[in-house]
């Protein structure tokens, strides 16, 4: 047997303290606040080891058995199993574990199914969609024709009759659902239903929530999907990366237009990766993982709203919430920065119809996954509740602010050392 050569520390601190440095800083910083932003998480040490290996040396372009490259039968083997672990957690007929990022995925999903020009309709980024659903800065909005639906102003849930309409009046040759801050199910049967009246493709960009799928704690979109676009690194909890699952009817197509279309070489440590987080998302222990963190975020909304902090759409049925802070009096953009100094990391994010412009905002948004994942539960979601509306309410600029902050940072890190991130031997 090799023994594994794996990443070693003294090695990277010898060649280069600087950024040594920086990597103890970075797990200092994980290990003594709270990470709420919802799009992020910690991977298992098994992940680390398969991203810290050699197969970052590898030139793999093509896919398993049809590779551009000798030498390829151990990547072979790691990107096979993970194609094969992912087609049985999801059901899919086909899935593609190549993608760079779960923007990559969404570049060779519209490369697949639709031509520049085409119409496109997508959820308004102010109103929960993605940059690349349509956004004018990206390439979305600049190569296609892209119509934007958005929540009803009651319920802040998607208008689905607003959906169907703008359908039948600008025919798109795609149709996605799937959204970056929309803290509630999406009803996929109804997106399938107004694709198919006008002949479009659905893709259901799950980038934020497929975790949630894998440990069945929501609906799952894939018997409705044409194309099922994924990060890994959400609440899936793998590494940095993207992930397509599609018909096995698109599944050329898919490939092509991931390579040679739109990328080249494979991050073959990635997807390695991404093959051990497919097999952790399939134990009974991420399924434990996955409901509770939706309970956590409901209890944590619970506690916000309990503040004089609004969620939006009355509460959460996933791993995030937003929160709407007008009753506080406090914008988003300071929210954050109180919320920084107190050492809990989460973002400013619009609301929907927002009065305020986006670099400022008048929401948070809040998500449980990294919480969860360190063993947190709803009597800490309390707690962190508790924290954040006091970091919320303490304005830095008054007498006496800093030193609160400084303070409730202290409390913060007592909470954490709890459950501490990648804790120690
Ligand atoms: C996070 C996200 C993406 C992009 O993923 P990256 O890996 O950051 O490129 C795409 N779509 C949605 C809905 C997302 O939430």
């Amino acid at each position: 047997m090799t023994p594994f050569w794996g990443p070693d520390f003294d090695e990277l601190a010898e060649t280069d303290p600087e950024i040594a440095s920086v990597v103890l800083g970075e797990l200092d910083r994980l290990r003594g606040g709270l990470q709420l932003v919802a799009s992020e998480n910690l991977t298992s040490p098994a992940v680390l080891a398969a991203l810290g290996s050699t197969l970052t040396n590898k030139y793999a372009e093509g896919y398993p058995g049809r590779r551009y490259y000798g030498g390829c039968a151990q990547v072979d083997r790691a990107e096979q199993l993970g194609i094969d672990r992912a087609r049985e957690l999801f059901g899919a007929e086909h899935a593609n574990l190549q993608p760079h990022s779960g923007a990559s995925a969404n570049l060779a999903a519209y490369a697949a199914l639709v031509q520049p020009g085409d119409t496109v309709l997508a959820m308004e980024l102010p109103h929960g969609g993605h940059l690349t659903h349509g956004s004018r800065v990206n390439f979305s909005g600049r190569w296609f024709d892209t119509v934007g639906y958005r929540v009803r102003r009651d319920t802040e849930l998607i208008d689905y009759d607003e959906v169907r309409d703008l359908a039948r009046a600008h025919r798109p040759k795609m149709i996605i659902c799937g959204a970056t801050a929309y803290p509630r199910l999406i009803d996929f049967a109804r997106f399938r239903e107004i694709a198919d009246e006008v002949g479009a493709y659905l893709m259901v960009d799950a980038a934020h929530f497929i975790g949630l799928v894998a440990g069945r704690a929501i609906p799952s979109p894939v018997p409705y999907a044409d194309v099922v676009c994924a990060t890994t690194h959400k609440v899936l909890r793998g590494p940095r990366g993207g992930m397509i699952l599609c018909r096995g009817s698109l599944a050329e197509r898919i490939d092509k237009a991931v390579f040679p279309f739109t990328q080249g070489g494979p991050l073959m440590h990635a997807i390695a990766a991404k093959a051990v987080a497919l097999r952790e998302a399939a134990s009974p222990r991420f399924r434990a993982y996955a409901s509770q963190v939706v309970q956590n975020a409901q209890a944590l909304a619970a506690a916000l709203a309990a503040e004089g902090m609004r969620p939006v759409s009355g509460g959460t049925d996933t791993h995030l919430a937003l929160l709407d802070l007008r009753a506080v009096g406090v914008t988003g953009r300071d929210a954050e920065a109180r919320c920084e100094a107190a050492g809990i990391t989460l973002n400013k994010n619009a609301i929907p119809y927002d009065p305020e412009k986006p670099m400022v905002a008048s929401g948070i948004r809040v998500g449980t996954p990294s919480v969860t994942t360190q063993g947190m539960r709803e009597p800490e979601m309390r707690r962190i509740g508790g924290l954040i509306a006091r970091a919320v309410r303490t304005d830095p600029g008054r007498p006496g602010g800093t030193e609160t902050l400084a303070r409730l940072a202290s409390e913060v890190a007592e909470l954490v050392a709890a459950y501490p991130a990648y804790p120690r031997g």
